[in-house]
């Protein structure tokens, strides 16, 4: 059966769907030519271009609007968006100066996926600061998806990336105050965040995302979070909307939290709906220790909806739109 036959099958079979105001919810049933054309003219209810990320980082939305304002396209503006906190040395969950393992090295995980569908992703990189750039190279100029290590920094090297030390005095000095007061005990700090997760919508209506980290500080060495894994840190899905993932990416592997983001809102729900219903499948698993780790969703809709949601407070995000950059708190699950 075909992918969007069976979408309309299940619509229709009320396995607790929700069909109000979604693109899906105002096709034509008759055909798969207008199922796509359905989708296509679905009304922006947002004012475009738009941005949105994880945490506070207000000047990679301004940087990613400037882009859009400028004609750049969606992917060009996660990109650049990311880089501004992957080079911001005081930002240490993302790029140069990010926490190291526990062993004292700086590893990066970072994806990148555009309107198409096309994905790129780097995972355990190490010595190369705009992993998102890298992860755009493996996307466009190999015929992967996913490079990893040493095979990942050569490629970055021979694509004319500079290796430099990503380890900086502060982070180094964070690392040896925790070698001496910590047992290994890697339960992400609630705190301890602003891992970049971007969407951004062009004029036209387009989405790509990207999401870029240092992951979990002190992680134990080859440890990959979400961030780099399609499905889990961040999905696109052109036609339907976007989401994007921070937070401890175990807990998020293991529910393909943006992936399932994605998939509601075809189903129907709103993307603020989305989010919380992504949290409820990790909270409502049995004997889930969620009191103890923090896990944040953002997502927007072809609509240009958005919607955030979390386990914990302390979850914000960054929202560029009708030429406001914005720091808004986002909802959360525990309610104290
Ligand atoms: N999701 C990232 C990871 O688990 C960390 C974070 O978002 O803070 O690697």
């Amino acid at each position: 059966m075909k992918r969007r036959h069976f979408i309309k099958k299940a619509s229709v079979s009320g396995v607790g769907i929700a069909l109000a105001g979604t693109a899906l919810s105002c096709k034509d049933e008759s055909s798969e030519e207008n199922t796509h054309e359905a989708i296509a003219s679905t009304p922006i209810r947002a004012s475009l271009p738009l941005v949105i990320a994880t945490w506070n980082v207000m000047e990679a939305t301004a940087k990613a609007w400037d882009v859009l304002q400028n004609g750049g396209n969606a992917l060009d503006a996660v990109e650049q968006g990311c880089m501004v906190e992957e080079i911001n040395e005081n930002n240490q969950t993302v790029g140069k100066g990010g926490f190291p393992d526990r062993d004292g090295n700086v590893t990066l995980d970072a994806c990148i996926m555009d309107m198409n569908g096309n994905c790129g992703s780097v995972v355990y990189l190490q010595n190369i600061t705009h992993a998102v750039s890298v992860a755009r190279k493996v996307m466009e100029d190999t015929p992967h998806v996913m490079l990893a290590g040493e095979g990942a920094k050569q490629f970055a090297i021979s694509s004319g990336f500079e290796p430099e030390d990503l380890l900086t005095e502060a982070s180094k000095k964070a690392w040896e105050k925790w070698k001496v007061e910590s047992e290994y005990k890697p339960i992400i700090n609630i705190e301890n965040h602003d891992t970049i997760g971007m969407l951004a919508m062009d004029k036209n209506g387009n989405i790509s995302g990207a999401c870029t980290t240092s992951g979990l500080a002190y992680k134990m060495g080859g440890r990959v979070g979400d961030s780099p894994i399609i499905g889990s840190g961040l999905f696109v899905d052109n036609e339907i909307g976007a989401c994007t993932a921070t937070g401890l990416g175990e807990e998020v592997v293991k529910t393909v939290g943006s992936f399932l983001v994605v998939e509601l809102m075809r189903q129907g729900r709103s993307p603020q709906q989305a989010c919380e219903e992504a949290i409820g499948r990790i909270v409502n698993k049995p004997n889930s220790n969620y009191k103890n780790f923090q896990v944040g969703y953002i997502a927007v809709n072809k609509q240009g909806e958005t919607g955030s949601y979390s386990i914990h407070e302390h979850f914000s995000i960054t929202k560029y739109h009708d030429g406001k950059n914005e720091n808004i708190k986002s909802d959360f699950y525990i309610k104290t």
